[in-house]
């Protein structure tokens, strides 16, 4: 399905010009050629992306990008403005307009269509997986990157986080040092098991809850409890 745009312009040149260009490229590409049809049409068609000139007679890109935002459906409707003031600029992309990009008079089509792309790559872009943990106190967020414990946020190295994140996961399983050292510190370390070590201890001595819940298996490595074993 090709991206739908809807090109709101009042002058004729710039209209045909995008018209042309983006239909060219691939879009389905709609045009308004003043404000009230152009909002009329964003709020009953659905579009992937508006590309919306801020002087038009009437009623202006400012007000159609704020009336789009303010409804449910539309919210979220990436608008480039069009803008002939280079000076708006910073108030176009600002919170007062809410446009997501703007593009300033004159302009290429070629950088209009790169501008575009460029949304269209950061809606697509997959969202980091969130994932959260919680064990005895500890909460972790694999996607934020933080961890709190009884309430408090820490700080931990990146491979104390990767070392808890992977206990927390396998709780209840018998972990090997060396099967620690491939997961954590990867295949090429040419560390010893002792890393391991050093790190649990760390977590130990950072997560009280650690001290009993995380145990020793002798000769084998270490294991997380399933239950936190209350200190
Ligand atoms: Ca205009």
């Amino acid at each position: 399905m090709p991206k739908k745009i809807l090109v709101i312009e009042d002058e004729k040149d710039i209209r045909e010009l995008l018209r042309l260009y983006f239909k060219r490229e691939g879009y389905d590409v709609h045009i308004a050629k003043d404000g009230e049809t152009g909002l009329r049409k964003a709020s009953q068609e659905r579009f992937d992306l508006v590309l919306l000139d801020l002087m038009l007679p009437q009623l202006d890109g400012l007000e159609i990008c704020r009336n789009l935002r303010s409804r449910p459906q539309t919210a979220d409707l990436p608008i480039i403005m069009i803008t002939a003031k280079a000076d708006e600029a910073d108030r176009i992309v600002g919170l007062e307009m809410g446009a997501d990009d703007y593009i300033t008079k004159p302009f290429s089509p070629r950088e209009v269509l790169a501008r575009v792309k460029a949304i269209f790559r950061r809606l697509e872009r997959p969202r980091a997986k969130e994932i959260k943990r919680e064990y005895g106190g500890i909460a972790l967020d694999t996607s934020r990157h933080e961890i709190t414990y009884r309430g408090k946020s820490h700080s931990l190295t990146s491979k104390e986080f990767k070392l808890l994140d992977y206990f927390l996961s396998n709780q209840g399983r018998v972990l090997s040092r060396d099967i620690l050292l491939n997961e954590i510190w990867g295949y090429g370390y040419f560390g010893t098991t002792r890393t391991v070590d050093v790190h649990v201890a760390h977590l130990r001595h950072k997560f009280q809850v650690l001290n009993k819940s995380l145990v020793s298996i002798k000769g084998l490595g270490y294991k997380l409890q399933e239950e936190p074993v209350k200190t």
